[in-house]
């Protein structure tokens, strides 16, 4: 692909904290930025050249917003298959339909993984009957975790059963059809691989980052990381076999569970930028955020390679009330997503706090 000019417009679906690191990467490599959002006001859609605020549903606005653009991409993977097939009748989007129908459903993401991307993930059973639930809870054993197929984020859309008298209310609870039952993974931690990849198949991964969730939502996210089980390169390879099964373009995010032994699973993939790669931003390399503009838009990537050490601590709900108390401190990085409206459970801001390599 050749490259887009400067001044060229980027289109992004979604007005949200991704929507917005997004932008002002975009906008730091000289382009211009499009956010289409149902809400007129958004994190994303404050800081942008250009916004429309319409439905993902309502197609004349989306060719609009299309025809006003020279690429588009998005900055979640919620977003109804329809809309990109809409907008890709007029400008590219990426990453493409594909990911975007494979990330959106767990098991045609873990029946994808293992089958074209040779990527191991858990034992898992389609569930659409409490005795499809049984029959699984049999071969799997407990704990399992029972999970929404769709729309599961942040530990939401799932139930942990230890005991098979918890199965008729858990299934119940998760609305009783298009679900998947997961074998528990006794994991010792949970660390994620951030890549890109261009349009010529050049493929560049950040470092192997660890990640600590607290009720469900990511707190931590550090790198580098001690490997005692040599797991990154092999981290690294499973994540480039899935760019390349989708034939992606952009930044892409493979969360793992990395076993006792050194073995590692695919819990999911993110066809998007993530949370676990916002460390980047500080990293003092290409962050997660110019590279997917770059890969959208014909650039180059980038080297991803940091020359800090970062941790990020992501800012949830009335914790961005601590902002203050990090302002100012040296090597201490303040990311306010600027959301008007605190909310439990809801992504506010992140800090990063750097240290010199050699120091871990
Ligand atoms: P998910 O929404 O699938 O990313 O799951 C959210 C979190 O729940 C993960 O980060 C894990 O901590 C935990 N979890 C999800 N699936 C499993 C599993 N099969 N076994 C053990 N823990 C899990």
């Amino acid at each position: 692909m050749t490259p887009l000019k400067p001044g060229s417009t980027i289109g992004i679906f979604g007005g949200g904290q991704l929507g917005r690191m997004l932008s002002q990467s975009a906008q730091k490599l000289g382009f211009k930025v499009h956010i289409y959002d149902p809400h007129t006001d958004t994190p994303a859609g404050r800081i942008s050249n250009f916004k429309s605020a319409a439905p993902y549903e309502e197609m004349a606005a989306i060719a609009r917003f299309a025809k006003d653009c020279d690429v588009i991409t998005y900055e979640f993977e919620n977003i109804p298959t329809i809309t990109i097939s809409a907008a890709q009748q007029f400008t590219p989007v990426h990453p493409n339909v594909k990911a975007l129908q494979t990330a959106q459903d767990r098991l045609i993401e873990k029946t994808f993984l293992a089958q074209k991307a040779d990527a191991p993930v858990i034992d898992f059973r389609k569930i659409d009957t409490v005795e499809d639930l049984h029959q699984a809870v049999s071969e799997l054993g407990l704990p399992a975790i029972l999970k929404t197929r769709r729309f599961g984020y942040d530990g939401k859309g799932q139930i942990k059963i230890d005991d098979i008298d918890e199965i008729p209310a858990a299934f119940k609870d998760l609305g009783g059809k298009n679900l998947i039952l997961e074998a528990f993974a006794p994991f010792v931690r949970e660390v994620s691989i951030v890549a890109a990849r261009d349009h010529n198949g050049n493929v560049k991964c950040f470092p192997l980052t660890e990640n600590v969730h607290k009720n469900h939502i990511l707190h931590t996210s550090s790198s580098p990381t001690s490997d005692p089980q040599n797991v990154e390169e092999t981290a690294k390879s499973i994540a480039h076999r899935v760019l390349d099964a989708l034939d992606y373009v952009g930044v892409l995010a493979v969360e793992f569970f990395e076993l006792d032994g050194g073995k590692l699973i695919v819990n999911e993939i993110a066809p998007r930028v993530h949370n676990s790669g916002h460390w980047t931003m500080d990293g003092d390399c290409a962050d997660q955020f110019e590279q997917h503009i770059r890969a959208i838009s014909g650039l180059e990537l980038g080297d991803p390679k940091p020359k800090v050490s970062v941790i990020m601590t992501n800012l949830i709900g009335d914790e961005i009330e601590q902002i203050p108390a990090y302002q100012g401190k040296p090597n201490t990085h303040v990311h306010d997503y600027d959301k008007k409206e605190v909310r439990e459970g809801r992504k506010m801001g992140h800090i990063n706090v750097t240290k010199p390599l050699t120091d871990r």
